[in-house]
Protein backbone atom coordinates (compact mmCIF):
# COMPACT_ATOMS: atom_id res chain seq x y z
CA UNK A 1 0.00 0.00 0.00
CA UNK A 2 1.42 3.13 -0.67
CA UNK A 3 0.20 7.17 -0.46
CA UNK A 4 1.51 8.85 -3.47
CA UNK A 5 0.40 12.15 -5.67
CA UNK A 6 -0.53 13.72 -2.73
CA UNK A 7 0.97 15.38 0.50
CA UNK A 8 3.33 12.59 2.62
CA UNK A 9 2.11 14.97 6.03
CA UNK A 10 -0.46 13.33 7.92
CA UNK A 11 -1.97 11.07 5.79
CA UNK A 12 -4.39 8.89 8.07
CA UNK A 13 -5.63 11.40 8.96
CA UNK A 14 -8.28 12.19 10.93
CA UNK A 15 -9.48 13.36 7.40
CA UNK A 16 -12.61 15.45 6.77
CA UNK A 17 -13.70 13.13 3.92
CA UNK A 18 -12.88 9.54 3.10
CA UNK A 19 -13.77 8.87 -0.71
CA UNK A 20 -13.85 5.40 -2.06
CA UNK A 21 -13.38 5.22 -5.59
CA UNK A 22 -11.15 7.72 -7.97
CA UNK A 23 -13.14 7.62 -11.30
CA UNK A 24 -15.12 10.68 -11.82
CA UNK A 25 -17.12 11.43 -9.01
CA UNK A 26 -14.72 10.41 -6.65
CA UNK A 27 -11.99 12.64 -8.30
CA UNK A 28 -14.66 15.46 -8.35
CA UNK A 29 -15.39 15.27 -5.10
CA UNK A 30 -11.85 15.16 -3.95
CA UNK A 31 -11.21 17.86 -6.00
CA UNK A 32 -13.83 20.27 -4.75
CA UNK A 33 -13.48 19.74 -1.34
CA UNK A 34 -9.42 20.18 -1.15
CA UNK A 35 -10.78 23.54 -2.62
CA UNK A 36 -13.13 24.18 0.15
CA UNK A 37 -9.82 23.73 2.64
CA UNK A 38 -11.47 20.18 3.67
CA UNK A 39 -8.63 17.41 4.25
CA UNK A 40 -9.28 14.35 1.80
CA UNK A 41 -8.39 11.32 1.34
CA UNK A 42 -9.05 9.63 -1.96
CA UNK A 43 -9.01 5.62 -2.05
CA UNK A 44 -8.14 3.90 -5.94
CA UNK A 45 -7.35 0.52 -6.43
CA UNK A 46 -6.49 0.94 -10.25
CA UNK A 47 -5.76 4.29 -12.12
CA UNK A 48 -6.83 7.30 -11.19
CA UNK A 49 -9.71 8.66 -13.58
CA UNK A 50 -11.73 5.65 -13.30
CA UNK A 51 -13.39 4.03 -16.15
CA UNK A 52 -14.54 7.48 -17.79
CA UNK A 53 -10.29 8.24 -18.42
CA UNK A 54 -8.92 4.98 -18.94
CA UNK A 55 -11.81 2.53 -20.51
CA UNK A 56 -14.93 5.10 -21.25
CA UNK A 57 -15.52 8.46 -22.54
CA UNK A 58 -11.68 9.71 -23.56
CA UNK A 59 -10.75 6.38 -25.20
CA UNK A 60 -13.50 5.98 -27.33
CA UNK A 61 -14.11 9.20 -28.75
CA UNK A 62 -10.28 8.73 -30.22
CA UNK A 63 -11.56 5.47 -31.85
CA UNK A 64 -14.35 7.75 -32.85
CA UNK A 65 -12.34 10.69 -34.07
CA UNK A 66 -9.71 8.28 -35.88
CA UNK A 67 -13.31 6.44 -37.26
CA UNK A 68 -14.47 10.23 -38.50
CA UNK A 69 -10.78 10.07 -40.40
CA UNK A 70 -11.02 7.34 -42.16
CA UNK A 71 -14.51 8.22 -43.11
CA UNK A 72 -12.82 11.16 -44.48
CA UNK A 73 -10.19 10.16 -46.40
CA UNK A 74 -12.46 7.25 -48.26
CA UNK A 75 -15.27 9.94 -48.79
CA UNK A 76 -12.96 12.39 -49.82
CA UNK A 77 -13.76 12.59 -53.20
CA UNK A 78 -17.56 13.85 -52.72
CA UNK A 79 -15.66 17.00 -51.67
CA UNK A 80 -13.25 17.05 -54.87
CA UNK A 81 -10.25 15.69 -52.75
CA UNK A 82 -8.12 12.90 -54.44
CA UNK A 83 -7.27 10.54 -51.32
CA UNK A 84 -6.81 7.14 -51.08
CA UNK A 85 -7.59 5.22 -48.02
CA UNK A 86 -5.10 2.55 -47.07
CA UNK A 87 -6.99 0.97 -44.85
CA UNK A 88 -6.81 1.24 -40.27
CA UNK A 89 -2.84 0.71 -38.88
CA UNK A 90 -4.67 -0.17 -35.16
CA UNK A 91 -1.12 -0.50 -33.19
CA UNK A 92 -0.93 3.18 -34.41
CA UNK A 93 -4.76 4.29 -33.61
CA UNK A 94 -4.51 2.85 -30.34
CA UNK A 95 -0.97 4.50 -29.83
CA UNK A 96 -3.05 7.87 -30.57
CA UNK A 97 -5.23 6.80 -28.47
CA UNK A 98 -2.95 5.87 -25.31
CA UNK A 99 -1.34 8.74 -26.07
CA UNK A 100 -4.71 10.61 -25.41
CA UNK A 101 -5.28 9.52 -22.68
CA UNK A 102 -1.81 9.40 -21.26
CA UNK A 103 -1.37 13.09 -20.81
CA UNK A 104 -5.40 13.66 -19.52
CA UNK A 105 -3.98 10.74 -16.88
CA UNK A 106 -0.62 12.97 -16.18
CA UNK A 107 -2.62 16.11 -15.52
CA UNK A 108 -5.19 14.30 -13.39
CA UNK A 109 -2.23 13.21 -11.22
CA UNK A 110 -0.87 16.80 -10.86
CA UNK A 111 -4.04 18.34 -10.39
CA UNK A 112 -4.36 15.86 -7.62
CA UNK A 113 -1.14 16.48 -6.10
CA UNK A 114 -1.50 20.16 -5.95
CA UNK A 115 -4.52 20.36 -4.36
CA UNK A 116 -2.43 18.26 -1.39
CA UNK A 117 -4.93 15.75 -1.65
CA UNK A 118 -3.93 12.30 0.33
CA UNK A 119 -3.91 9.77 -2.47
CA UNK A 120 -4.33 6.19 -1.03
CA UNK A 121 -3.57 3.34 -3.79
CA UNK A 122 -5.20 -0.18 -3.04
CA UNK A 123 -8.35 -1.67 -2.56
CA UNK A 124 -10.60 -0.04 0.17
CA UNK A 125 -13.53 -1.74 1.81
CA UNK A 126 -15.88 0.61 4.24
CA UNK A 127 -15.59 -0.41 7.82
CA UNK A 128 -17.82 1.91 9.45
CA UNK A 129 -19.80 4.80 8.82
CA UNK A 130 -16.59 6.91 9.23
CA UNK A 131 -13.56 4.51 7.80
CA UNK A 132 -12.34 2.69 5.12
CA UNK A 133 -9.45 0.09 5.05
CA UNK A 134 -7.22 -0.48 2.81
CA UNK A 135 -4.23 -3.29 3.33
CA UNK A 136 -5.41 -3.13 7.15
CA UNK A 137 -4.97 0.45 7.37
CA UNK A 138 -7.46 2.55 8.48
CA UNK A 139 -8.42 6.08 7.03
CA UNK A 140 -10.89 8.13 9.44
CA UNK A 141 -13.00 10.69 8.32
CA UNK A 142 -15.57 12.62 9.08
CA UNK A 143 -17.70 11.73 5.93
CA UNK A 144 -17.06 9.07 3.65
CA UNK A 145 -18.06 9.00 -0.11
CA UNK A 146 -18.84 5.72 -1.99
CA UNK A 147 -17.74 6.13 -5.56
CA UNK A 148 -16.55 2.79 -6.68
CA UNK A 149 -17.93 2.84 -9.95
CA UNK A 150 -19.50 0.29 -12.45
CA UNK A 151 -18.60 -3.09 -14.18
CA UNK A 152 -19.61 -4.25 -17.77
CA UNK A 153 -22.14 -6.52 -17.13
CA UNK A 154 -23.16 -9.78 -18.72
CA UNK A 155 -26.70 -11.67 -20.00
CA UNK A 156 -27.30 -15.17 -17.61
CA UNK A 157 -25.36 -17.88 -19.14
CA UNK A 158 -22.99 -15.64 -21.39
CA UNK A 159 -19.39 -15.72 -20.58
CA UNK A 160 -17.21 -13.73 -21.69
CA UNK A 161 -14.28 -14.81 -22.20
CA UNK A 162 -12.12 -12.00 -23.45
CA UNK A 163 -10.94 -13.49 -26.39
CA UNK A 164 -14.35 -14.00 -28.97
CA UNK A 165 -16.79 -13.06 -26.39
CA UNK A 166 -15.63 -9.67 -25.03
CA UNK A 167 -16.88 -6.31 -22.95
CA UNK A 168 -16.12 -2.68 -24.36
CA UNK A 169 -12.73 -3.24 -21.97
CA UNK A 170 -11.40 -5.55 -24.13
CA UNK A 171 -13.11 -3.85 -27.31
CA UNK A 172 -10.71 -0.79 -26.38
CA UNK A 173 -7.33 -2.85 -26.28
CA UNK A 174 -7.95 -4.68 -29.28
CA UNK A 175 -4.98 -4.98 -31.84
CA UNK A 176 -6.96 -5.93 -35.16
CA UNK A 177 -9.84 -4.51 -36.91
CA UNK A 178 -12.20 -7.62 -36.45
CA UNK A 179 -13.67 -8.69 -39.85
CA UNK A 180 -17.08 -9.01 -38.32
CA UNK A 181 -18.62 -8.07 -35.21
CA UNK A 182 -22.43 -8.44 -33.20
CA UNK A 183 -22.61 -5.75 -30.83
CA UNK A 184 -25.32 -7.33 -28.32
CA UNK A 185 -26.92 -3.86 -27.04
CA UNK A 186 -27.90 -0.78 -29.23
CA UNK A 187 -27.73 1.63 -26.56
CA UNK A 188 -25.11 4.12 -26.21
CA UNK A 189 -22.05 2.47 -25.94
CA UNK A 190 -23.12 -0.35 -28.12
CA UNK A 191 -23.96 2.35 -31.28
CA UNK A 192 -20.75 4.11 -30.71
CA UNK A 193 -18.41 0.58 -31.42
CA UNK A 194 -20.62 -0.36 -34.26
CA UNK A 195 -20.21 3.16 -35.96
CA UNK A 196 -16.05 2.72 -35.21
CA UNK A 197 -15.75 -0.33 -36.61
CA UNK A 198 -18.01 0.33 -39.68
CA UNK A 199 -16.19 3.50 -39.86
CA UNK A 200 -12.77 1.06 -39.79
CA UNK A 201 -14.46 -1.62 -42.52
CA UNK A 202 -15.49 -4.04 -40.34
CA UNK A 203 -19.07 -6.20 -40.61
CA UNK A 204 -21.28 -4.86 -38.01
CA UNK A 205 -24.55 -6.30 -36.51
CA UNK A 206 -26.12 -4.86 -33.86
CA UNK A 207 -29.12 -6.93 -31.58
CA UNK A 208 -31.39 -5.15 -29.61
CA UNK A 209 -34.01 -6.69 -27.49
CA UNK A 210 -36.33 -3.44 -27.27
CA UNK A 211 -37.84 -2.10 -30.68
CA UNK A 212 -35.32 0.66 -31.09
CA UNK A 213 -31.74 1.83 -30.66
CA UNK A 214 -30.65 4.50 -27.90
CA UNK A 215 -33.85 3.35 -26.56
CA UNK A 216 -33.76 6.02 -23.91
CA UNK A 217 -33.96 9.03 -26.82
CA UNK A 218 -37.19 10.48 -28.16
CA UNK A 219 -38.35 7.79 -30.75
CA UNK A 220 -37.59 10.37 -33.72
CA UNK A 221 -33.66 10.18 -32.99
CA UNK A 222 -33.90 6.58 -32.59
CA UNK A 223 -35.33 6.37 -35.74
CA UNK A 224 -33.31 8.85 -37.53
CA UNK A 225 -30.21 7.00 -36.53
CA UNK A 226 -31.61 3.68 -37.08
CA UNK A 227 -31.92 5.27 -41.43
CA UNK A 228 -28.28 6.84 -40.80
CA UNK A 229 -27.20 3.49 -39.55
CA UNK A 230 -29.02 1.66 -42.52
CA UNK A 231 -27.49 3.45 -44.94
CA UNK A 232 -24.01 2.89 -43.71
CA UNK A 233 -24.80 -0.35 -44.06
CA UNK A 234 -24.74 -1.11 -40.45
CA UNK A 235 -27.14 -4.22 -40.11
CA UNK A 236 -29.32 -4.55 -36.73
CA UNK A 237 -31.93 -6.94 -35.31
CA UNK A 238 -34.26 -5.23 -33.11
CA UNK A 239 -36.87 -6.34 -30.83
CA UNK A 240 -34.58 -9.68 -30.70
CA UNK A 241 -33.38 -10.97 -27.74
CA UNK A 242 -29.80 -13.29 -27.30
CA UNK A 243 -30.86 -16.49 -26.88
CA UNK A 244 -26.99 -18.22 -27.01
CA UNK A 245 -23.58 -17.90 -28.51
CA UNK A 246 -21.50 -20.99 -29.76
CA UNK A 247 -17.41 -20.95 -30.61
CA UNK A 248 -16.49 -21.05 -34.10
CA UNK A 249 -13.32 -21.94 -35.37
CA UNK A 250 -13.93 -18.66 -37.06
CA UNK A 251 -15.10 -16.89 -34.17
CA UNK A 252 -19.10 -17.01 -32.69
CA UNK A 253 -22.32 -17.94 -33.96
CA UNK A 254 -25.05 -15.77 -32.08
CA UNK A 255 -28.55 -16.94 -31.48
CA UNK A 256 -31.82 -15.35 -31.20
CA UNK A 257 -34.64 -16.37 -29.53
CA UNK A 258 -36.34 -15.58 -32.91
CA UNK A 259 -34.35 -18.65 -34.47
CA UNK A 260 -31.76 -16.25 -36.62
CA UNK A 261 -28.03 -16.27 -36.20
CA UNK A 262 -25.53 -14.45 -37.03
CA UNK A 263 -21.70 -15.72 -37.55
CA UNK A 264 -19.09 -13.56 -36.41
CA UNK A 265 -15.34 -12.96 -35.64
CA UNK A 266 -16.66 -11.32 -32.13
CA UNK A 267 -19.65 -11.05 -30.20
CA UNK A 268 -19.07 -7.57 -28.08
CA UNK A 269 -21.62 -7.64 -25.16
CA UNK A 270 -22.76 -3.77 -24.35
CA UNK A 271 -26.08 -4.43 -22.26
CA UNK A 272 -25.49 -2.28 -19.69
CA UNK A 273 -23.06 -2.05 -16.78
CA UNK A 274 -23.85 -2.59 -13.00
CA UNK A 275 -23.12 -0.99 -9.79
CA UNK A 276 -19.65 -2.13 -8.26
CA UNK A 277 -20.92 -2.89 -4.72
CA UNK A 278 -20.09 -6.55 -3.72
CA UNK A 279 -18.44 -7.03 -0.68
CA UNK A 280 -17.27 -4.02 -0.05
CA UNK A 281 -18.77 -3.36 3.45
CA UNK A 282 -21.42 -1.48 2.60
CA UNK A 283 -24.49 -3.63 4.01
CA UNK A 284 -22.82 -4.50 7.01
CA UNK A 285 -21.96 -0.78 7.40
CA UNK A 286 -25.95 -0.46 6.77
CA UNK A 287 -26.15 1.63 3.85
CA UNK A 288 -29.36 0.96 1.52
CA UNK A 289 -29.28 -0.87 -1.16
CA UNK A 290 -31.64 -1.64 -3.97
CA UNK A 291 -30.53 -4.04 -6.99
CA UNK A 292 -26.71 -3.45 -6.05
CA UNK A 293 -26.84 0.33 -6.26
CA UNK A 294 -26.45 2.64 -3.20
CA UNK A 295 -29.98 4.24 -2.46
CA UNK A 296 -29.42 8.06 -1.76
CA UNK A 297 -31.83 11.24 -1.30
CA UNK A 298 -31.60 13.79 -4.00
CA UNK A 299 -28.78 15.36 -2.23
CA UNK A 300 -26.81 11.86 -3.23
CA UNK A 301 -26.61 11.38 1.00
CA UNK A 302 -27.35 7.33 2.36
CA UNK A 303 -29.55 6.59 5.09
CA UNK A 304 -26.46 6.66 6.86
CA UNK A 305 -25.60 10.57 7.65
CA UNK A 306 -21.96 10.19 6.83
CA UNK A 307 -22.04 8.52 4.06
CA UNK A 308 -23.13 9.85 0.42
CA UNK A 309 -22.39 7.82 -2.46
CA UNK A 310 -21.87 9.51 -6.38
CA UNK A 311 -21.62 8.10 -9.91
CA UNK A 312 -22.40 4.83 -11.43
CA UNK A 313 -22.85 3.44 -7.89
CA UNK A 314 -26.29 5.55 -7.36
CA UNK A 315 -29.34 5.03 -10.05
CA UNK A 316 -28.77 7.95 -11.50
CA UNK A 317 -27.64 8.83 -15.27
CA UNK A 318 -24.25 6.74 -15.54
CA UNK A 319 -22.31 9.30 -17.31
CA UNK A 320 -19.44 10.89 -16.64
CA UNK A 321 -20.82 14.77 -15.87
CA UNK A 322 -23.55 13.83 -14.23
CA UNK A 323 -20.32 11.74 -11.84
CA UNK A 324 -19.01 15.43 -11.79
CA UNK A 325 -22.27 17.15 -10.70
CA UNK A 326 -22.93 14.94 -8.28
CA UNK A 327 -19.07 14.76 -6.82
CA UNK A 328 -18.92 18.48 -6.74
CA UNK A 329 -22.61 18.62 -4.68
CA UNK A 330 -21.81 16.33 -2.18
CA UNK A 331 -18.27 18.45 -1.75
CA UNK A 332 -20.11 21.72 -1.11
CA UNK A 333 -22.94 20.04 1.25
CA UNK A 334 -20.12 19.01 3.36
CA UNK A 335 -18.22 21.90 3.07
CA UNK A 336 -21.29 24.03 4.71
CA UNK A 337 -22.58 25.33 1.45
CA UNK A 338 -26.48 24.94 0.26
CA UNK A 339 -25.64 23.39 -3.45
CA UNK A 340 -28.85 22.63 -5.21
CA UNK A 341 -29.70 19.07 -6.45
CA UNK A 342 -29.25 18.07 -9.95
CA UNK A 343 -32.10 18.09 -12.62
CA UNK A 344 -31.55 15.25 -14.27
CA UNK A 345 -33.13 15.75 -16.97
CA UNK A 346 -31.50 19.26 -18.03
CA UNK A 347 -28.33 16.64 -18.31
CA UNK A 348 -27.43 16.69 -21.99
CA UNK A 349 -26.83 13.38 -23.06
CA UNK A 350 -24.45 12.33 -26.38
CA UNK A 351 -24.28 9.45 -28.36
CA UNK A 352 -20.91 9.75 -30.63
CA UNK A 353 -21.65 7.22 -33.25
CA UNK A 354 -21.22 8.64 -37.00
CA UNK A 355 -24.11 10.65 -37.24
CA UNK A 356 -24.67 11.99 -33.53
CA UNK A 357 -27.55 11.66 -31.44
CA UNK A 358 -27.80 14.17 -28.46
CA UNK A 359 -30.52 15.68 -26.50
CA UNK A 360 -31.81 17.64 -23.24
CA UNK A 361 -34.53 17.38 -21.41
CA UNK A 362 -37.70 15.15 -21.74
CA UNK A 363 -38.97 13.27 -24.89
CA UNK A 364 -42.12 13.95 -26.96
CA UNK A 365 -43.42 10.75 -24.74
CA UNK A 366 -42.89 11.81 -21.57
CA UNK A 367 -44.17 15.34 -22.16
CA UNK A 368 -47.29 14.04 -23.87
CA UNK A 369 -47.31 11.75 -20.11
CA UNK A 370 -47.23 14.96 -18.24
CA UNK A 371 -48.85 17.79 -19.98
CA UNK A 372 -51.19 15.58 -21.93
CA UNK A 373 -51.41 14.87 -25.42
CA UNK A 374 -52.65 18.10 -26.41
CA UNK A 375 -50.30 20.17 -24.03
CA UNK A 376 -47.41 19.85 -26.12
CA UNK A 377 -46.51 21.09 -29.58
CA UNK A 378 -43.18 19.98 -31.20
CA UNK A 379 -41.29 20.98 -34.30
CA UNK A 380 -38.40 19.71 -36.02
CA UNK A 381 -36.34 21.64 -38.04
CA UNK A 382 -34.78 19.85 -40.86
CA UNK A 383 -30.40 20.09 -41.34
CA UNK A 384 -31.72 20.13 -44.81
CA UNK A 385 -31.85 23.85 -44.36
CA UNK A 386 -29.09 24.34 -42.52
CA UNK A 387 -26.14 25.77 -44.77
CA UNK A 388 -23.68 24.43 -42.71
CA UNK A 389 -25.11 20.75 -42.82
CA UNK A 390 -25.23 20.94 -46.23
CA UNK A 391 -21.67 21.55 -46.14
CA UNK A 392 -20.79 18.92 -44.23
CA UNK A 393 -23.13 16.13 -46.15
CA UNK A 394 -24.91 15.46 -43.00
CA UNK A 395 -28.85 14.29 -42.51
CA UNK A 396 -30.55 14.93 -39.55
CA UNK A 397 -32.42 17.41 -37.48
CA UNK A 398 -33.02 19.65 -34.60
CA UNK A 399 -36.44 18.40 -32.85
CA UNK A 400 -38.16 20.52 -29.85
CA UNK A 401 -40.85 19.96 -27.27
CA UNK A 402 -42.64 22.71 -25.48
CA UNK A 403 -45.48 22.89 -23.09
CA UNK A 404 -48.14 24.53 -25.24
CA UNK A 405 -47.66 27.94 -24.30
CA UNK A 406 -45.08 27.40 -22.05
CA UNK A 407 -41.39 26.87 -22.27
CA UNK A 408 -39.21 24.33 -24.30
CA UNK A 409 -38.94 21.24 -22.23
CA UNK A 410 -37.07 18.97 -24.69
CA UNK A 411 -34.25 19.24 -27.28
CA UNK A 412 -33.13 16.35 -29.53
CA UNK A 413 -30.66 16.59 -31.97
CA UNK A 414 -29.03 14.05 -35.28
CA UNK A 415 -26.57 14.75 -37.47
CA UNK A 416 -22.90 14.41 -37.48
CA UNK A 417 -21.13 17.08 -34.61
CA UNK A 418 -24.86 17.69 -33.01
CA UNK A 419 -23.31 17.04 -29.32
CA UNK A 420 -21.55 20.18 -29.97
CA UNK A 421 -24.85 22.23 -30.09
CA UNK A 422 -26.29 20.19 -26.80
CA UNK A 423 -24.15 23.16 -24.69
CA UNK A 424 -26.72 25.74 -26.19
CA UNK A 425 -29.66 23.23 -25.98
CA UNK A 426 -28.71 22.87 -22.31
CA UNK A 427 -28.67 26.63 -21.40
CA UNK A 428 -32.24 26.78 -23.31
CA UNK A 429 -33.91 24.18 -20.88
CA UNK A 430 -32.33 25.43 -17.83
CA UNK A 431 -33.24 29.02 -18.76
CA UNK A 432 -36.89 27.79 -19.51
CA UNK A 433 -37.27 29.72 -22.16
CA UNK A 434 -39.69 30.51 -24.26
CA UNK A 435 -39.53 29.71 -28.23
CA UNK A 436 -40.06 33.90 -28.80
CA UNK A 437 -37.02 33.87 -26.12
CA UNK A 438 -34.45 32.40 -28.48
CA UNK A 439 -35.79 33.21 -31.36
CA UNK A 440 -34.42 37.02 -31.18
CA UNK A 441 -31.02 35.44 -30.72
CA UNK A 442 -29.27 35.85 -33.84
CA UNK A 443 -27.05 33.02 -34.52
CA UNK A 444 -23.60 33.11 -36.46
CA UNK A 445 -23.83 32.03 -39.93
CA UNK A 446 -23.06 29.08 -41.68
CA UNK A 447 -23.42 27.53 -38.27
CA UNK A 448 -24.75 24.33 -37.07
CA UNK A 449 -26.18 25.98 -33.90
CA UNK A 450 -27.91 28.75 -36.51
CA UNK A 451 -30.62 24.99 -36.71
CA UNK A 452 -31.24 25.87 -33.25
CA UNK A 453 -31.96 29.21 -33.75
CA UNK A 454 -34.14 28.30 -36.83
CA UNK A 455 -35.55 25.85 -35.06
CA UNK A 456 -37.23 28.27 -32.05
CA UNK A 457 -37.70 30.86 -34.68
CA UNK A 458 -39.58 27.62 -36.74
CA UNK A 459 -41.87 27.18 -33.14
CA UNK A 460 -42.09 30.89 -32.64
CA UNK A 461 -44.17 31.27 -35.94
CA UNK A 462 -41.61 32.95 -38.23
CA UNK A 463 -39.49 30.59 -39.84
CA UNK A 464 -36.80 31.57 -42.04
CA UNK A 465 -34.74 29.16 -43.60
CA UNK A 466 -37.94 25.97 -43.25
CA UNK A 467 -41.87 25.65 -44.84
CA UNK A 468 -43.80 27.06 -42.38
C1 LIG B 1 -17.15 2.37 -23.19
C2 LIG B 1 -17.71 3.50 -22.36
C3 LIG B 1 -17.89 4.74 -22.92
C4 LIG B 1 -18.38 5.79 -22.16
N1 LIG B 1 -18.53 7.01 -22.75
C5 LIG B 1 -19.01 8.04 -22.02
C6 LIG B 1 -19.11 9.33 -22.60
O1 LIG B 1 -18.78 9.55 -23.76
N2 LIG B 1 -19.59 10.33 -21.83
C7 LIG B 1 -19.97 10.12 -20.53
O2 LIG B 1 -20.41 11.08 -19.89
N3 LIG B 1 -19.88 8.91 -19.96
C8 LIG B 1 -19.40 7.87 -20.67
N4 LIG B 1 -19.26 6.65 -20.08
C9 LIG B 1 -19.69 6.48 -18.68
C10 LIG B 1 -18.64 6.99 -17.70
O3 LIG B 1 -17.41 6.39 -17.97
C11 LIG B 1 -19.09 6.69 -16.29
O4 LIG B 1 -20.37 7.22 -16.09
C12 LIG B 1 -18.16 7.29 -15.25
O5 LIG B 1 -16.85 6.80 -15.43
C13 LIG B 1 -18.66 6.96 -13.84
O6 LIG B 1 -17.79 7.50 -12.90
P1 LIG B 1 -17.68 6.86 -11.44
O7 LIG B 1 -16.71 7.70 -10.71
O8 LIG B 1 -19.02 6.64 -10.89
O9 LIG B 1 -17.10 5.40 -11.68
P2 LIG B 1 -15.75 4.90 -12.31
O10 LIG B 1 -15.23 5.82 -13.33
O11 LIG B 1 -16.01 3.49 -12.71
O12 LIG B 1 -14.72 4.95 -11.11
C14 LIG B 1 -14.81 4.13 -10.00
C15 LIG B 1 -13.41 3.92 -9.49
O13 LIG B 1 -13.47 3.25 -8.24
C16 LIG B 1 -12.41 2.34 -8.16
N5 LIG B 1 -12.78 1.32 -7.18
C17 LIG B 1 -13.81 0.45 -7.24
N6 LIG B 1 -13.85 -0.30 -6.13
C18 LIG B 1 -12.82 0.11 -5.36
C19 LIG B 1 -12.32 -0.29 -4.09
N7 LIG B 1 -12.91 -1.26 -3.39
N8 LIG B 1 -11.25 0.34 -3.60
C20 LIG B 1 -10.63 1.33 -4.29
N9 LIG B 1 -11.06 1.74 -5.51
C21 LIG B 1 -12.14 1.15 -6.02
C22 LIG B 1 -12.28 1.81 -9.58
O14 LIG B 1 -11.00 1.27 -9.81
C23 LIG B 1 -12.55 3.05 -10.41
O15 LIG B 1 -11.37 3.74 -10.74
C24 LIG B 1 -18.73 5.58 -20.80
C25 LIG B 1 -18.54 4.32 -20.22
C26 LIG B 1 -18.03 3.29 -20.99
C27 LIG B 1 -17.82 1.95 -20.35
Amino acid sequence: MADSAGTQSGQNGPFDVVILGGGSGGYACALRAAQLGMKVALVEKGELGGTCLHRGCIPTKALLHAAEVADSSRESEQFGVRTSFDGIDMPAVNAYKDGVVGRLYKGLQGLVKSRKITFVEGMGRLVSPTAVEVDGRRYEGKHVVLATGSYAKSLPGLDIDGSQVITSDQALKLDRVPASVVVLGGGVIGCEFASVWKSFGAEVTIVEALPHLVPLEDEQSSKMLERAFRKRKIAFELGARFSGVEKTEGGVKVSLENGKTIEAELLLVAVGRGPTSQELGYEQVGVEMERGFVKVDEHCQTNVPTISAVGDLIPTLQLAHVGFGEGIMVAERLGGLEPAPIDYDGVPRVTYSEPEVASVGITESRAKEKYGDDGIETLTYDLAGNGKSQILKTAGFVKLVRQKDGPVVGIHMVGSRVGELVAEAQLIYGWEAYPDDVASLVHAHPTQTEAVGEAHLALAGKPLHAHG
